[in-house]
């Protein structure tokens, strides 16, 4: 049958009239691929089943959650269990100790750690305990990492190398943006030449250590490391933002990949299963700041809610007790990487595949790509008729060239050699 998107086109006409855009968030308007966006009905393991009947094979995994699978039935058993005694009560309970007795085992370097509602939180109040924990206001970003969209996080670089930012959405304040330095992805020396313009004044460095938020980048040899350096030099704390990459990487994220320590981490979609979960962790000596110990504020009415709790203790349960998914998972993501790679070198087109763990990413480029303005250098309409004429062959990449594949562990060889195949495909009509 004819890839169809008659049903979908309808519900996203119907859905602009009450909802801004149509959508909750705005990725998933197909704003970067043109065209209306899928609607999905249901979803199993490795397949999305849209609203016009197709069955396509998912690389977005809910952008990182869905790390094995949807529907994986030990998380839809827990959460209906859970969901039987009562969906929030505003008190305690044991299951909160539980989950996070389990992350904190798994995380290396940490403490403890304080359950919020989604990846934005879990970042905007790292910083804030971070401002706290050093008495010090600004912080370091690099250009083309997300980390949510709280006020300090949206901001692009102003005029000059290395420069005060300024905000890139209205509504943030010359103020806000004040705070925030920007500095390339991968270019240490400029990492450098921010501490030293604000000496004692920097409370943090904010990273993805491995980014996903301009298609995959993978930090260069010493990047890392020397930004731990410099943080140590000048009394600053380093923040891995690990929304992406905790608990999908290896059961202890990019610090156990990468084997650089972080002060603070960040945490969301796989911790919570696929329910609204963000998290972030420290030693305790960083913790001992936060509200009720400390003075550093920080709340939610559902934050711990005990059915994201159940969800992400099933999830993070069976990848502490199964680490041999993450092999398989890499192993994966390396077979679609040499099959794409054979296609496009076949084709003799200009493009560049980034991959690291479970994350992998095209670019129709000739560069290297290692920061944001490399990302930007991507052939966006190729871009786009590569993602169209996957999707018309049921195969679902992300809706933007800079974004991350996320692959879960349902994905069979034959869903991989499916989507190489289409590639083939897709490109041989170019
Ligand atoms: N940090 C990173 C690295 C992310 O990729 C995202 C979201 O994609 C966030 C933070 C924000 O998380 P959320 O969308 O749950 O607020």
């Amino acid at each position: 049958m004819a890839f169809s998107y008659q049903r979908s086109s309808a519900l996203f006409q119907e859905a602009k009239k009450y909802i801004p855009g149509g959508v909750n968030s705005p990725v998933r308007a197909f704003n970067a691929v043109g065209g209306d966006p899928v609607f999905v009905e249901k979803a199993k393991g490795a397949y999305l089943q849209t609203e016009d009947g197709h069955q396509i094979i998912d690389y977005i995994a809910s952008w990182g959650p869905m790390i094995l699978g949807h529907a994986f039935e030990p998380v839809v058993e827990a959460v209906i269990k859970a969901t039987e005694k009562g969906t929030s009560y505003g008190m305690p309970t044991a299951l909160e100790t539980e989950i996070a007795k389990l992350a904190v085992s798994m995380a290396p370097n940490v403490d403890q750690i304080r359950m919020v509602n989604s990846g934005t939180e879990a970042c905007m109040s790292a910083v804030r305990l971070a401002r706290g924990f050093t008495g010090r206001d600004k912080i370091i970003k690099f250009a083309g990492c997300y980390h949510g969209h709280s006020d300090s996080f949206l901001i692009q670089a102003g005029s000059g190398a290395v420069t005060f930012g300024s905000p890139n959405s209205p509504g943030v304040t010359q103020g806000t943006a004040k705070d925030t330095l920007l500095a390339q992805y991968n270019n240490l020396d400029q990492v450098e030449e921010i501490f030293k313009k604000n000496e004692g004044e920097i409370a943090c460095v904010i990273i993805e250590p491995i980014a996903g938020n301009m298609g995959c980048i993978v930090p260069e040899n010493g990047f890392l490391e020397g930004i731990r350096s410099l943080c140590d030099e000048h009394g600053a704390l380093f923040i891995f933002d690990e929304v992406m990459t905790g608990f999908r990487l290896a059961r202890g994220g990019a610090q156990e990949t990468t084997g650089v320590k972080a002060d603070i981490v960040t945490y969301g979609k796989v911790i919570g299963g696929g329910l609204p979960v963000g998290a972030f962790a420290a030693r305790q000596e960083i913790m001992n700041h936060l509200a009720p110990l400390g003075p550093v504020y920080q709340a939610g009415t559902l934050s711990g809610n005990p059915l994201a709790m159940s969800a992400g203790m099933a999830m993070l349960t069976h990848l502490n007790n199964h680490p041999e998914i993450y092999d398989s998972l890499a192993a994966k993501t390396e077979y679609l990487h040499k099959g794409i790679d054979s296609v496009l070198s076949d084709k003799g087109i200009d493009y560049k595949i980034n991959r690291y763990g479970s994350m992998m990413s095209v670019h129709f480029t000739d560069q290297d790509v290692v920061d944001f303005s490399s990302a930007a250098t991507g052939n966006n309409e190729w871009f786009r008729k590569f993602f169209h004429g996957l999707l018309e062959r049921g195969i679902y990449l992300p809706p933007s060239a800079f974004e991350s594949y996320f692959l879960n562990d349902a994905l069979s060889y034959e869903d991989l050699d499916k989507t190489i195949e289409a590639s083939r495909e897709v490109v041989s009509s170019w």
